[in-house]
């Protein structure tokens, strides 16, 4: 029997690999069959599956991280390029799943308020507020009105590379007023995390990014 079998599976294998393009095309022409087909089957052996996931996790586990590290870049830019191509989609499902996960938030806002003590803001709200009334409502960055109550605190150095470079150097960020900037939310979004200014660079950074603005 496991002769046979065995016998079955390799006549398969060779027809698989000598008739690709032909299964190819079958399987383009066949969806909805095949989809149907597998479903049956996965129903079938669906006690099955889950004994052997329950079996392999480690070993899974194991592939798994191995092919993250040997694909760090490839994963790293695939993941770029949806978060850019799909942020309002990623907005909003972050919403809900916070929603659904408070303690997830709490260990966001946890991470969130460690970063930010890992910077110095020396402005005082009244400075940021005078600072908001002088846009009138208007993004600098794409000259809309929205209202200045949707304009947001923008780091033209990035928290997240501020906090980056902490960790390298254990030197903290001072952000000034003028190291800040009102965006609306989508500018901000689109910011992410470069350094993109209307004016002056932050003053303990003007030797390191002389010239970029
Ligand atoms: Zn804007």
């Amino acid at each position: 029997m496991n002769n046979n079998k065995e016998k079955h599976n390799e006549a398969n294998r060779k027809y698989r690999r000598t008739h690709k393009d032909k299964i190819k095309e079958y399987e383009k022409n066949n969806k909805e069959r095949i989809r149907k087909i597998k479903k049956k089957w996965s129903d079938k052996n669906k006690e099955y599956y889950k004994n052997y996931r329950e079996n392999n996790k480690n070993k899974a586990k194991e592939y798994s991280k191995k092919y993250r590290n040997n694909n760090q870049d490839r994963l790293n830019k695939l993941k770029k390029e949806y978060r850019n191509n799909n942020k309002d989609k990623i907005r909003i499902y972050e919403k809900k799943h916070y929603k659904e996960h408070p303690e997830l938030a709490r260990k966001r806002d946890r991470k969130r308020r460690a970063i930010k003590e890992k910077i110095i803001e020396t402005f005082s709200d009244k400075e940021w507020l005078q600072k908001l009334k002088n846009t009138f409502g208007v993004c600098p960055r794409c000259n809309k009105y929205v209202g200045m109550a949707y304009l947001t605190l923008d780091h033209i150095y990035p928290v997240s590379l501020a906090y980056k470079d902490y960790l390298k150097t254990g030197i903290k960020e001072i952000y000034t007023i003028d190291d800040v900037q009102p965006l609306c939310r989508s500018c901000n979004s689109k910011k992410y995390n470069t350094i993109e200014g209307t004016h002056v660079s932050p003053k303990n950074l003007k030797d390191k990014f002389d010239g970029v603005w």
